[in-house]
């Protein structure tokens, strides 16, 4: 039987007879001569077949279309002048699947490659992005696991919220309208800490934005991670922990793509090697007004102009803390120094990408987020189940939540956060 090797494999082998196969990725002819890019899920490689060699089976050679899925054996050698440096010239040929005239050619618009998503993965840029993408969650899983975290999975259907009810998906739950999707784990990982203590996960989140933004999903994949005992600090030193590892994990295994992407391995290198900025909101505001002259009202949350003319002036990823209370979350522990302000955390990445990770420590006092979910108009009865944390052996603890596809975008060098994803969801689309 023919051994089929990938063609990555065959072009490290360089020279004499392999086989491989895949999908036509462009093709060209004379009547003498056809030229097809042949691509597989490791590379692409220039094949020639010359007529001479296949005099009767010319025909079929002569209609192969792009996209058709094919077979071939032939010798391979260095070839300065095809685009991988290789050729392959064809002895032998399977067509596996033919192929109707492809919709996707070059130099369509971006609705257009939106409603053929499912076509527009073979691309060399999804393939790339794509590639990128499984590393980043292979990196994500391996950093927790070796830093003593257990994997745990919160629900997805859920009946409270902390994130702000204006973007919920409410589900129709057997006719009770009271459920939506979740918007994060932790309310319901808050409550396994007292049984792992270290926690992590890999979820989708669910979020009914409204905004059209070029870095808001209607869903995505949300890392989280909640930890007992910790401090605010130790909480941040692993989200810094956990980005370096993810970017040194691409630079590592993905230098090829991140170049056929327009991005420079080198540019993410500062983030490998250098400590992150930290700075509180205050400093923020101030280095806002004396840089960037912008001025902020103080208590405004950074909005994403601003987020992205700070982050502008870093090679790495800044960390802003001590948000004004209004613009956080209930569950944000107060900072004893400054009852306006709580010890809660954004990590904004660099050169204008902006948030990435938003994280806290959790408030201990059940008195204190008794009266802001009271504030915020919530049914404190809903909460009873999360309140239980902070009644029986309550401890400090914090966690954080970091978006999956807006640390793509900033890997990838992408303008919007779609492509990081293979079948991007957003108010305007959710098909196919
Ligand atoms: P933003 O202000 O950008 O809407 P957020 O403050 O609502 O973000 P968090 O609630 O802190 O975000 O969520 C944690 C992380 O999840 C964010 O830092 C971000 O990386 C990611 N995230 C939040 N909303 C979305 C979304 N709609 N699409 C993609 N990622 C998101
Ligand atoms: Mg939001």
């Amino acid at each position: 039987m023919t051994q089929y090797i990938s063609i990555q494999k065959a072009m490290d082998k360089g020279s004499g007879k392999v086989s491989i196969r895949g999908w036509v990725h462009r093709e060209r002819g004379s009547n003498k001569l056809k030229f097809i890019t042949l691509r597989d899920s490791s590379n692409v490689i220039q094949c020639i077949f010359e007529r001479q060699n296949f005099e009767k089976l010319w025909g079929d050679i002569d209609h192969l279309q792009v996209e058709s899925s094919i077979m071939l054996t032939g010798e391979i050698k260095k070839e300065k002048r095809a685009p991988t440096g290789y050729e392959l010239h064809v002895t032998d040929f399977q067509i596996v699947g033919k192929s109707d005239k492809f919709p996707i050619s070059k130099d369509q618009s971006v609705e257009f490659l939106a409603d053929n998503r499912h076509l527009w993965l073979r691309s060399l840029k999804m393939i790339a992005i794509l590639k990128i993408r499984s590393t980043v969650f292979g990196a994500i899983d391996e950093y927790f696991k070796k830093e003593g975290f257990y994997e745990y999975h919160s629900p997805i259907f859920q009946a409270v919220q902390c994130e702000g009810g204006a973007d919920l998906f409410s589900v129709d739950y057997f006719g009770k309208k009271d459920v939506f999707l979740g918007q994060t784990w932790q309310l319901y990982a808050e409550p396994a800490i007292f049984g792992l203590e270290k926690i992590y996960t890999i979820s989708p989140s669910f979020r009914a934005e409204k905004s059209k933004t070029s870095r808001h999903l209607t869903e995505y994949w949300h890392a989280e991670m909640e930890i007992a005992w910790a401090t605010f600090d130790e909480m941040i030193n692993y989200g810094e922990g956990l980005l370096k590892h993810i970017i040194k994990k691409v630079v590592e295994s993905n230098t090829k793509e991140l170049e056929s992407l327009g991005r420079d391995p080198k540019e993410l290198e500062p983030t490998i090697k250098k400590p992150f900025i930290r700075m509180t909101y205050d400093d923020a505001l101030k280095i806002l007004k004396d840089k960037c002259k912008m001025t902020v009202q103080w208590g405004k949350d950074l909005r994403t102009v601003e987020e992205e003319k700070l982050t502008k002036l870093y090679n790495v990823p800044v960390i802003v803390t001590h948000y004004p209370k209004e613009v956080k979350a209930f569950y944000m522990t107060e900072d004893p120094d400054n009852s306006k302000v709580v010890w809660g955390c954004d990590f904004l990445a660099p050169e204008g990408h902006g948030e990435i990770i938003g994280g806290s420590h959790r408030e201990p006092d059940i008195d204190k987020i008794k009266k802001r979910l009271r504030d915020d108009g919530e049914k404190l009865e809903e909460y009873e189940f999360y309140l239980d944390t902070r009644k029986y052996g309550s401890v400090p603890h914090a966690g954080f939540g970091l978006g999956v596809e807006r640390v793509i975008k900033w890997i990838c060098k992408l303008d919007n956060i779609k492509d990081t994803i293979p079948f991007p969801r957003t108010m305007e689309r959710y098909k196919p």
